[in-house]
């Protein structure tokens, strides 16, 4: 059965677009925004908008966000990797994560790089990225990827 929404069709993705989910969160790549490098972090349950999360949703989502804004970084080398809220068009509480790689023009960079939804669209390559930020997030919340740079920066 389709929903209303489609926020909560994520539910229904392929597991090659999936970088984890666990009880509360999912990230996805998402099409229409299938640019390498960025995902969507969003509520498994529909929650409206950042103020209707659950005590739980909002005591967990600094983590999962600096967890997977973490992988993405590390697994797509960039300089720089932002997270959006808009929660207008879409309410059911997401975030759009996007790597800032250092081939992005200045003029693509901030807000404007939202204009790359349209002029970098690549389905084939933001899901090959998709294995690698998974392993990323995978050791990060393991723990041994914080173990991996220590020992690179310490070495
Ligand atoms: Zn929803």
């Amino acid at each position: 059965m389709e929903s209303q929404c489609p926020i909560c069709d994520l539910e229904q993705a392929d597991e090659s677009d999936v970088v984890f989910r666990d009880e509360l969160w999912a990230a996805e790549i998402v099409p229409g925004y299938d640019v390498p490098g960025w995902f969507f972090l969003r509520a498994r349950r529909h929650a409206d908008r950042i103020t209707g999360l659950s005590e739980g949703e909002q005591e967990t989502f600094g983590r999962r966000a600096g967890d997977l804004v973490a992988a993405v970084t590390h697994a797509t080398g960039a300089e720089a990797t932002y997270m959006l809220m808009f929660g207008e068009a879409y309410p059911h509480f997401h975030v759009l994560i996007t790597a800032r790689t250092a081939d992005v023009p200045s003029d693509r960079r901030s807000g404007d790089i939202l204009k790359l939804r349209a002029e970098h669209a690549d389905p084939e390559r933001a899901r090959a990225l998709v294995p690698a930020v998974r392993n990323a997030y995978a050791h990060r919340t393991s723990g041994s990827l914080v173990a991996d740079v220590l020992s690179v920066e310490g070495g």
